[in-house]
């Protein structure tokens, strides 16, 4: 049976109430693109705005760039809010929710789950989250939920570059139940919290213990720190979109590439590809954008990419125990001196 999807209009109706605007951008994520003239449609009628249709990747809630015409406000459909420290535009989130069938897939993760049990949701699965403590109580566990950091739209929810609500609770669960489908976030979660993920996935019929081969994935992360030790040129790549925006962090990065005698630069990207780094021709680089596309999809860059703590590791500041999947939460400042 297809997982029921919907989009959740509550919020979007109050912030269209209150700034009324004349004329906005609609930002769709690949898979909704398709759909883009249905949606443009449908704002339209309920709010009677002229829409423009960006054609511009958008991955997450995150993606907003600075829009290069004029427009009253961007809508963003398919994400679940976020708090953006500086926007141009007032931003206006509509997002899509999916339902999974929680009483039969948690059924099947009871056997799989030890008590007390923490519980996590992607953003399509957030409004679930409280109807699975409840069903996992009923069968006799305990379940926790984490706060997590002011970036998260509700208590529970991860991201692929967030996972605070899971490691706040880490030390008091013994596993972790994971309301989303995919590899990423529950590697993520495996990861940061080193306590077996279960994960409820709408496109399967089963719950799915996620063996997290933390081995492999280490032995690729190891490489491109080797890469990284080896460069003589390093790019120390700043996004431009407002919700990747780390420049801070990368200026920290720059100096310490430089004081390693590394000739380095900062570089200006919005969407990361690999004509633009190879066009760019840095021996390695270092994004401090999103960690999903270098993480989960570094193969396709052509070209080393590492993340701000594998730099750390490969300057020989920070140790290779000490490695973690880079997060919203890193800052050089907190690196610990091990040697
Ligand atoms: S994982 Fe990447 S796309 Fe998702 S919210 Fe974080 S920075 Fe944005």
């Amino acid at each position: 049976m297809e997982p029921s999807q919907k989009l959740s209009w509550e919020s979007a109706d109050r912030a269209f109430k209150r700034i009324r605007p004349k004329k906005v951008l609609l930002q769709l994520p690949s898979g909704l693109k398709r759909k883009g003239l249905l949606f443009a449609d449908e704002i339209r009628r309920r709010y009677g705005c002229e829409v423009i249709l960006s054609g511009d990747s958008c991955y997450g809630a995150c993606d907003i760039l600075p829009p290069p015409i004029e427009v009253d406000a961007i809508v963003q459909l398919g994400h679940a809010p976020m708090r953006l420290r500086k926007g141009v535009v007032p931003i206006i989130f509509v997002p899509m929710l999916i339902d999974l069938e929680l009483d039969r897939l948690i059924a099947t993760a009871l056997p799989q789950l030890k008590s007390p049990v923490g519980v996590i949701a992607t953003a399509q699965h957030i409004h679930q989250i409280k109807d699975a403590v409840r069903i996992l109580q009923a069968s006799g566990f305990k379940a926790l939920i984490g706060k997590g950091s002011s970036r998260l739209s509700s208590p529970g929810q991860i991201l692929g570059c967030d996972y605070s609500s899971a490691t706040e609770i880490a030390s008091r669960v013994n596993s972790f139940l994971l309301l989303g489908g995919g590899e990423f976030h529950a590697l993520g979660a495996s990861l940061t919290t080193g306590k077996t993920v279960i994960s409820l996935d709408p496109e399967r019929r089963d719950a799915t213990v996620r063996k997290v081969d933390q081995d492999a994935f280490l032995r690729r992360r190891f490489a491109i720190i080797q890469a990284l030790a080896e460069a003589k040129t390093i790019g120390i790549i700043v996004s431009s979109k407002l919700g990747q925006k780390r420049l801070r962090l990368a200026e920290e990065l720059l100096r310490s590439a430089r004081n390693e005698n590394k000739k380095a630069e900062l570089v200006l990207i919005d969407d990361i590809t690999l004509a633009k780094l190879q066009e760019l021709g840095f021996d390695a680089y270092v994004s401090t954008a999103c960690p999903r596309l270098t993480l989960d999809d570094g193969a396709s860059l052509g070209r080393p990419v590492g993340t701000p703590g594998e730099l750390m590791i490969a300057l020989g500041k920070m140790h290779w125990d000490d490695y973690a999947m880079y997060h919203w939460g890193f800052t050089t400042r907190r690196i610990r001196r091990r040697k």
